[in-house]
């Protein structure tokens, strides 16, 4: 597979971060960006790698009319003796997932691997190296061709663009305090809740920032028929670990299915424990935070790996989970997960894969 590589010159280098310590999340990009086009009748283009920079777009491009885009997320790991991805292939599949759901074309998996390991080598420098620090992965896909109407469109741009990490919440491994939203809802079964696409996030944002103004991290969606099952949270899937049964939301259409997610479910039934995907209501949990018989909360994505949750405010009342600490469970799966991630561990499952 050929992918072409322009090389940014020396003037369009950008000054890496000098302090990783204090990496946020999400502002920083590197010097270069891969690219693929569609279009229909011809199919995909070779993929090519370009310095990064602006987008030319027509105003008309019907993703900013119609919301056809979809993305993904992953990061690249440096570890003692390596840089790593982890069940990357698994991102991409997904990606393909989001692009039938939206009427978008599916992208070649080996292609899209190969233009990603060639893009995060050739700034393999921008590989932080402090602990819990990673390089963030955004494929990404949207409708270009200009066209006022509502349909598929017929051109798309796939690219991908990469950048050094810290934590994702400014908590970073603190807990996290959050609200159970009892109005709005993030999709119904049937949507595209299940697909990682633009419009799911436009849609979350006015709870998620009535619930900030409150002082919470986080929204926890319920369910949209009846607002009355734990879904999930913003960018995580949830679990809950009740007496010894560890329980998440099972995959009914409206939540997205996470690889963190499916990482913890494996590992937990590794580790022998009861692990349940099964509905859950918020009144089981609330019952549960009372009686004492919920031992923890947490939260799980790529992004912040494993997030406790310290509290659960449901109309009104507030519930304070594991003693507002992280829970022993979730500070194992953090260790494990991010032991694996790195080459610290052996990996039995067969999860990473060394590309430097
Ligand atoms: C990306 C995402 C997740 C987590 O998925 P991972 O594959 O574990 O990163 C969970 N929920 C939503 C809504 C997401 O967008």
């Amino acid at each position: 597979m050929e992918i072409n590589v322009t090389k940014a010159d020396e003037s369009q280098l950008k000054p890496k971060p000098t302090d990783e310590s204090k990496l946020a999340f999400g502002n920083i990009v590197t010097d270069h960006i891969a690219k693929m086009e569609y279009e229909s009748g011809k199919g995909w283009s070779d993929a090519w790698i370009e310095p990064y920079g602006d987008l030319s777009i027509d105003p008309a491009a019907m993703a900013l009319h119609y919301g056809q885009e979809i993305f993904e997320g992953l990061k690249a790991y440096r570890g003692k003796d390596g840089i790593y991805l982890f069940r990357a292939r698994e991102n991409f599949e997904r990606f393909n997932r989001s692009a039938a759901r939206l009427c978008m074309p599916e992208v070649d998996v080996d292609l899209a691997m190969a233009a990603t390991k060639k893009l995060v080598l050739l700034d393999k420098d921008w590989v932080p190296r402090t602990s819990g620090t990673s390089l963030y992965i955004r494929p990404t896909m949207v409708a270009t061709e200009p066209h006022l109407g509502v349909r598929p469109a017929s051109a798309y741009l796939f690219f991908i663009i990469i950048g050094p990490v810290g934590a994702y919440y400014k908590e970073g491994l603190n807990p996290v305090k959050i609200y159970v939203e009892d109005f709005y809802v993030r999709a119904a079964v049937g949507g595209t809740g299940e697909a990682k696409t633009a419009g799911n996030y436009a849609a979350s944002l006015l709870a998620a920032e009535k619930a900030k103004e409150k002082g919470f991290t986080q929204v926890l969606w319920l369910d949209a028929a009846e607002r009355k099952y734990v879904e999930e949270v913003g960018t995580m899937n949830m679990f809950f670990r009740v007496d010894d049964e560890v329980i998440t939301a099972p995959l009914t259409g409206s939540i997205l299915p996470g690889i963190t997610r499916d990482s913890v479910i494996q590992i937990v039934k590794n580790w022998g424990m009861r692990l349940s995907e099964r509905s859950l209501s918020i009144d089981e949990v609330i019952e549960a935070a009372k009686n004492g018989s919920l031992q923890e909360a947490f939260g799980t994505g790529t992004a912040a790996v494993i997030s406790p949750v310290g509290q659960i405010t449901y109309k009104g009342e507030d519930h304070i989970v594991a003693g507002g600490k992280m829970g022993e469970l979730s500070q194992r799966l953090y260790d494990e997960i991010v032991a694996i991630q790195y080459g610290e561990k052996p990996d039995p499952y067969g999860w990473v894969e060394r590309i430097d």
